[in-house]
């Protein structure tokens, strides 16, 4: 005979499936559901649940400082513990750009990055591509094509400078860019030192460093030309 099962007496994957769906819409409704019985407390502890909150990363109030906020960066930490990408990912930022560990910052943005992550995966190249070594920069270069061929390169800026951008400035660590680690060491290329000028000309012509639909570089054929340009892009992304 059929007999109706009460939500008490629902498996735990089920209420762990419940919890992450909830998760996923809304961080406060997952805290009520977590007060609502045993069952939805201990479903609501499961790693997978916190892969799956909805945290919005460029919202700096969930990452402020302030001891009032000890629940929320108890929750973050708990999140970043159980491999939440998106909070992996700010907290990388936060490593590598705001005053962290930049060793610690660059692992992390590996890792995001081996998931997927397009925006980590924008960050690593352009990471790489601004060291002095020839196969950092080639392994960056590799990326940044893959990117570009993607037309992923628009996206991964407005994210990456969604979270920057909310940031306190005086915390920023802004990556330098020299001119003599420029990627393209071409002595014939026709472009080669020419990028700052066209990146002038577009800024002061439209003020926008994050499309690259329309002019920019686009029309370079040298593909080492067009990542310094990227690379100009990158750090006026901290402006
Ligand atoms: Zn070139």
């Amino acid at each position: 005979m059929y007999r109706p099962t009460g939500p008490a007496n629902l498996p735990h994957d089920v209420w762990t499936l419940i919890a992450g769906r909830t998760a996923a819409q809304s961080v406060r409704d997952l805290c009520s559901l977590r007060m609502s019985c045993t069952a939805a407390r201990n479903a609501g502890d499961e790693d997978f649940v916190y892969r799956c909150a909805n945290i919005p990363i460029w919202d700096q109030r969930w990452w402020s400082v302030s001891p009032m906020h000890h629940p929320g960066r108890n929750f973050l930490a708990r999140c970043r513990q159980s491999g939440h990408v998106e909070v992996l990912f700010r907290y990388a930022v936060s490593d590598l750009f705001l005053g962290g560990c930049r060793f610690a910052g660059m692992e992390t943005m590996h890792v995001v990055a081996a998931q997927g992550h397009s925006a980590a995966q924008y960050i690593v190249a352009m990471m790489l591509m601004l060291r002095d070594d020839a196969e950092s920069k080639n392994k960056g270069l590799q990326t940044f094509c893959w990117l570009e061929a993607a037309g992923a390169l628009t996206n991964c800026k407005l994210v990456f400078r969604g979270v920057v951008q909310g940031t306190w400035r005086h915390l920023r660590r802004v990556p330098r860019l020299n001119e003599e680690n420029q990627v393209c060491s071409l002595h014939a290329c026709p472009s080669r030192g020419n990028m700052g000028a066209i990146y002038r000309h577009q800024r002061y012509g439209r003020g926008w460093d994050v499309n690259d639909g329309d002019g920019g570089a686009g029309h370079i054929s040298c593909v080492h030309c067009r990542a310094d340009y990227e690379l100009i892009l990158f750090v006026h992304l901290f402006d």
